[in-house]
């Protein structure tokens, strides 16, 4: 499904991307350690099917060109949608039904956090989802919902690539801005106005990444930072724990579902989480730290950098007029 249309970014390779950099946010961070191997499971089928089918053209494409998907999900997240259908339409077959082995309850759980996650993947809630998450997180005690917890972890993979290496950064979006780019051409075959970034003639590439990282990458990236630390800091010990793997999670968790019951080694390090004062001066990107959150812990935010220096470079590129 995902060779179908042949698309230079929302094919197979981006899905596994997205897969490998959820599979290693749950690991790194401790994540994994809040969660039941249901919820972890459902995770990374969510991350692996959140584009399948994708036609290479954007909501706003179906919906001005009236295709027959926007007709059948009346416009509201058109291609999510039917991202979902269609994999759980290919899981129901005998041959391809990874989920067969789950009970009944099991299977309608990992249903409804994968429609959650896989919706949420629609950039036209990403405002409406950071707002929230926000001000969720400036309560006393705030209580994260496990649905919209991984909702925003996986919304903040799928456009992660400006939090890489340039090398990294720099493919995708070439390979994004052709398929944007091949959108325009139709649109222009079609009469229709052109849609952002898609006018392969009239397009400013670095500003518009530029742009991209500071309105959406930085604050999603900071908002999820902060809920990961809210999350895990009750967890701490579990979350330090050096065995962060999903493979020996899968040794010390396969009869127990629950975290907080987790055998913790006897000597826990801090390879994932950094609990100290120094790491502070790092998280100058993220948002306003709330009251309530126990100071003094903190992830490691390796990411900072990496947009730090590819604003840097588009920046560069945006003076030399490139
Ligand atoms: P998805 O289409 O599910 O991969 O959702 C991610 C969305 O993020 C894309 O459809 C784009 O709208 C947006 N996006 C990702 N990378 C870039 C980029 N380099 N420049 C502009 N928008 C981007
Ligand atoms: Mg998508
Ligand atoms: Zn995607």
């Amino acid at each position: 499904g995902y060779c179908r249309f042949r698309n230079p970014y929302h094919n197979n390779l981006h899905a596994a991307d997205v897969a490998q950099t959820v599979h290693h946010v749950l690991c790194q961070t401790g994540l994994m350690h809040w969660l039941t191997d249901l919820e972890i499971f459902a995770t990374l089928v969510a991350a692996l099917i959140h584009d399948y089918e994708h036609t290479g053209t954007t909501n706003n494409f179906h919906v001005m060109s009236g295709s027959d998907t926007a007709m059948l999900y009346n416009d509201r997240a058109v291609l999510e949608n039917h991202h979902i259908s269609a994999a759980f339409r290919v899981l129901k077959d005998d041959d391809c039904n990874i989920l067969q082995n789950l009970s009944r309850d099991e299977y309608r759980e990992l249903r409804t956090l994968i429609i959650d996650m896989v919706l949420a993947t629609d950039m036209s809630f990403h405002f409406q989802q950071l707002k929230n998450m926000k001000n969720l997180l400036t309560l006393a005690e705030p209580n994260v919902e496990k649905s919209k917890a991984l909702s925003l972890v996986l919304h903040c993979c799928d456009i992660s690539h400006p939090a890489k290496k340039w090398d990294l950064h720099h493919k995708w979006t070439m390979l994004l801005l052709e398929e944007f780019f091949r959108q325009g051409d139709l649109e222009r075959d079609l009469g229709l106005p052109f849609s952002p970034l898609c006018d392969r003639n009239n397009t400013l590439v670095a500003e518009s990444q530029i742009g991209f990282i500071e309105f959406i990458v930085e604050p999603s990236m900071a908002v999820c930072a902060d809920m990961l630390e809210v999350i895990l800091a009750p967890i701490a010990p579990i979350a330090n724990n050096n065995n962060n793997s999903l493979s020996s999670k899968a040794i010390s968790s396969s009869t127990n579902d629950d975290a907080n019951t987790l055998n913790v080694p006897e000597e826990a390090s801090c390879e994932a989480i950094v609990c100290e004062a120094a790491e502070e001066k790092s998280s100058s990107a993220g948002t306003e730290k709330p009251t309530s959150m126990p100071t003094r812990f903190k992830i490691k935010k390796p990411w900072i950098t990496c947009l730090a220096e590819n604003k840097k470079i588009w920046k560069e590129q945006a003076v030399k007029g490139e």
